[in-house]
């Protein structure tokens, strides 16, 4: 198995598509053999240096965001860049149905050189989502991607997930039927740099404008943050289907980029994300191997039915339990 890894380290390092998918697999796998090879590959690719600018984006099923990222893609693409597409879905129920980072959402761009596309891993692979996703982008990086976009939609946690992994977060919204703002929740309007209101053609043209209008309202209102330059975050009118807007789209999103990168704060926020994930593994990592204990399963079930029966309080129960641990 270890044996491949060497020549799948360089087929990646010379950009090959089918060693880039071939590796995305095996970090999305959950076999102990894949894992260690995965691991293998990842530090063998550790040091070639290369960084893509990583995109989040996150929208309400139907708002257009195969749509947009079809046409956002085929526009980078056609400027000689190299576009990467991965989907990040930790909920359990595909909302709308449509599985994010599908290829038949988004033909063209598929079929092009430059880019490639990787659904989101199916539900029985979903065990450690944020890893998984990380490594992904580690590997097209890799590749010598250009762009990573990673695509998600807007349930749970998926957005914090993917904030966590990326240089610039976009908001795609669809055009309010009313005047009031869409039950966007505050944490995401607090993570988008750019909220992008899709479908500013036509008949909702109108509606678009006036969305947007309101977002902008709502972004001046919001605390400064100290990585922004003025005028960010920032909201946008346009049309993935006319393919309006989307110059000046990617216009802000690279002097944004530009920006924090002159100001320092982009290798910072790179150096804060390592931090957190190295946290996040190290508990995910501690649970496991707990979880993976049947004295500890069987202690904690025994506890558990004493808390639930009254007999023991949880706070009581807890300490107890740690101190059997540490012991
Ligand atoms: P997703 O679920 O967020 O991936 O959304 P889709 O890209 O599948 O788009 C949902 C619906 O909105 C489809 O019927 C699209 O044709 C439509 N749509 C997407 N972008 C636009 C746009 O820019 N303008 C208009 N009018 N419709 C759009």
């Amino acid at each position: 198995m270890m044996a491949g890894t060497g020549d799948l380290a360089e087929r990646i390092l010379a950009g090959e598509r089918r060693a880039l998918a071939r590796a995305v697999t095996l970090v999305e796998s959950t076999r102990a053999d894949h894992r260690a090879e995965a691991a293998g590959l990842l530090d063998r690719l550790g040091t070639h240096g290369r960084q893509a600018l990583r995109i989040g984006l996150s929208g309400t099923p139907g708002v257009g965001k195969s749509t947009f990222i079809e046409a956002f893609g085929m526009m980078l693409v056609e400027q000689g860049l190299k576009v990467a597409v991965l989907a990040v879905d930790p909920s359990s129920t595909r909302s709308g149905g449509s599985i994010l980072g599908d290829k038949t959402r988004m033909e063209r761009l598929s079929r092009e050189a430059g880019a490639f596309i990787r659904p989101s891993p199916s539900l029985s692979h979903l065990g450690g989502v944020s890893r998984r996703s990380r490594e992904a982008v580690a590997l097209c990086e890799a590749a010598g991607f250009d762009l990573v976009l990673i695509e998600t939609v807007g349930v749970g946690q998926s957005e914090t997930m993917v904030a966590e992994m990326c240089d610039l977060f976009v908001l795609l919204l669809a055009p309010a039927g009313g005047d009031e703002l869409q039950g966007v929740k505050r944490g995401i309007m607090e993570i988008a740099d750019l909220i992008l209101v899709n479908k500013a053609d036509g008949e909702l043209k109108a509606a678009a404008t006036r969305t947007c209008a309101d977002y902008a309202g709502a972004l001046r209102l919001m605390r400064k943050r100290a990585q922004d330059p003025e005028g960010f975050p920032k909201a946008m009118t346009v049309s993935a289907w006319e393919v309006e807007g989307l110059d000046l789209a990617w216009d802000e999103m690279q002097a944004l980029a530009e920006w924090r990168k002159a100001q320092g704060h982009w290798v910072a926020r790179r150096s804060q994300q390592a931090a957190h994930w190295f946290e996040q593994e190290v508990r995910s990592g501690l649970l496991a191997r707990l979880q993976s204990d049947p004295e500890v399963t069987r202690r904690m079930a025994k506890a558990a039915a004493q808390v639930a029966g009254g007999e023991i309080s949880p706070d009581a129960a807890a300490a107890e339990m740690l101190g059997w641990l540490r012991g």
